[in-house]
């Protein structure tokens, strides 16, 4: 199906951050997959070790025992510091685990039409229940109609999350992306993530943090919420989790602990020997090669380098993100800068309309760092320049 706008151009090698296109032509990818290649490309290490167990078996059943899910869960409750974890295929399906986790907590309380608190711009996944979550027009329309349950309230408003808990007590959790990523790497404040977690508690409610996209090392520390300092109830995860190999999981703990019981939930590939080789060899090696150091040293180097080259900039609005979660907004429309990136030898991609996404890979060198600016800044420099699309206040009068 003709589901995406593609850019004209196959990747056929990669090595690190570098890709490689049909032509021998050579890129250095900031992008990584959307957040998926946390290893980068072709790494040693996972090569190795699913090869190894691609001799050995892929897939049995979650019929039987699989002790690598076993060892994977166990990795993903140590870094998380949370108790249960389920193993599926993607992030929309963490996602809508994490709905049905919600919901029978509602259930299970007495709450018979349980409702969840959502975000103005967040992007949950594109299933009826996840794409109802999404705050956005364009991946809802000509899909109603759409999942009920859901109210929505803007990023960084406290006032709006208090208004809702005394008028609708229906409510049973709040579901939020910690930095939007789709929506334009949008990041929530640490003290408003507080308040939203007391407010949380002194309702019962479950909080839950969908890291598919900032988690697993991204933001400089595992999760985002830690650098909230507290632990959600529950925790989606996908993109990054098996550096390529598709794997997702919805983890809980404290309010969402024992919510599932079996029979509650389930899938046929979920946590398969293939895919738990991924997560156990990508979080180790994430631990072992100290990527969330590197995270955050790599990452404030290229936001100071982009702010040193583009801060007053006309028409650049903002520079924002954390760690290797980068975004630089326009004020204009930017979608071609995707084809110019791609000509200068950069693979980037731009969300929300006018806000350039940065995502490399978690291995990402310093050196590296620097030669993803040295070649974006003149691209964007260019653009601007030459006017290429009209800003918006511009194009309105
Ligand atoms: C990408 C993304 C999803 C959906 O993941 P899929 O694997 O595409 O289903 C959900 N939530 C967030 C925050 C995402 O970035």
């Amino acid at each position: 199906m003709n589901t995406y706008a593609r850019q004209p151009v196959a990747f056929v090698r990669g090595q690190g951050i570098w890709l490689w296109d049909e032509a021998g032509r050579k890129y250095l990818d900031a992008l990584a997959g959307i957040a998926v290649n946390t290893l980068g490309h072709n790494h040693p290490r996972l090569v190795r070790a699913l090869s190894e167990q691609i001799g050995r078996i892929i897939h049995t059943s979650n019929l039987f025992q699989v002790p690598l899910q076993e060892a994977a869960a166990d990795r993903v409750a140590g870094i998380t510091g949370l108790d249960e974890v389920f193993f599926c295929n993607s992030g929309l399906e963490a996602n809508e685990a994490a709905i049905k986790v919600a919901r029978k907590y509602g259930h299970d309380r007495g709450v018979h039409e349980p409702a969840i608190i959502v975000m103005e711009k967040a992007f949950h996944g594109r299933s009826l229940a996840t794409l109802s979550a999404t705050g956005s027009r364009k991946v809802q329309a000509g899909f109603e109609p759409l999942v009920q349950g859901f109210v929505r309230v803007p990023l960084n408003d406290l006032e709006a999350v208090r208004q809702v808990a005394t008028h609708n007590k229906n409510v049973v959790a709040v579901f939020i992306e910690p930095i939007q990523g789709e929506g334009g790497i949008n990041v929530s404040r640490l003290e408003y993530l507080r308040g939203l977690k007391e407010i949380c508690d002194a309702n019962q409610w479950l909080f839950m943090s969908d890291e598919v996209q900032c988690g697993l090392g991204r933001s400089g520390k595992w999760f985002v919420y830690q650098h909230a300092g507290f632990l959600p109830d529950v925790v989606p995860l996908a993109k990054g989790l098996g550096s390529g190999v598709p794997v997702g999981a919805c983890v809980v703990g404290g309010r969402g602990r024992g919510v599932f019981k079996p029979g509650n939930h389930g899938s046929t590939f979920g946590g398969n020997p293939l895919a738990m080789t991924a997560v156990v060899t990508t979080l180790d090696t994430i631990k072992e090669e100290n990527l969330l150091a590197n995270a955050v040293s790599v990452g404030d180097a290229i936001r100071g380098g982009l702010a040193a080259a583009l801060q007053g900039v006309a028409g650049v609005t903002e520079i924002r993100g954390m760690g290797l979660m980068i975004g630089i907004e326009l004020d204009r429309p930017c979608g071609e800068l995707v084809g110019r990136a791609l000509e200068a030898g950069l693979v980037l991609n731009v969300t929300a309309d006018n806000v350039i996404r940065i995502l490399p890979a978690l291995v990402i060198g310093e050196a590296e760092g620097r030669e993803l600016v040295e070649r974006l800044v003149p691209v964007v420099k260019a653009f601007l320049a030459q006017g290429a699309a009209q800003p918006r206040a511009a194009a309105a009068r």
